[in-house]
């Protein structure tokens, strides 16, 4: 059982910093599309975690 982790990255498009749950069930890697919740831009969320190291997140363009 994993723990729930979250992960932050910053928007593409207006530089805010997201914080964004992560949900073990969906792998190590993810992929997805969200909408920033601060200028509403779809940003394409990069998921990476590891065990024993912070997750990291980064997004571009969606
Ligand atoms: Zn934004």
């Amino acid at each position: 059982m994993v723990a729930m982790e979250d992960a932050m990255y910053v928007c593409w498009a207006c530089g805010e910093e997201i914080v964004v749950p992560i949900d073990p069930s969906q792998g190590r890697e993810q992929d997805y599309v969200e909408d920033c919740p601060v200028c509403c831009r779809p940003n394409r969320i990069h998921l990476y975690v590891e065990d024993g190291e912070a997750p990291r997140a980064w997004s571009e363009e969606g």
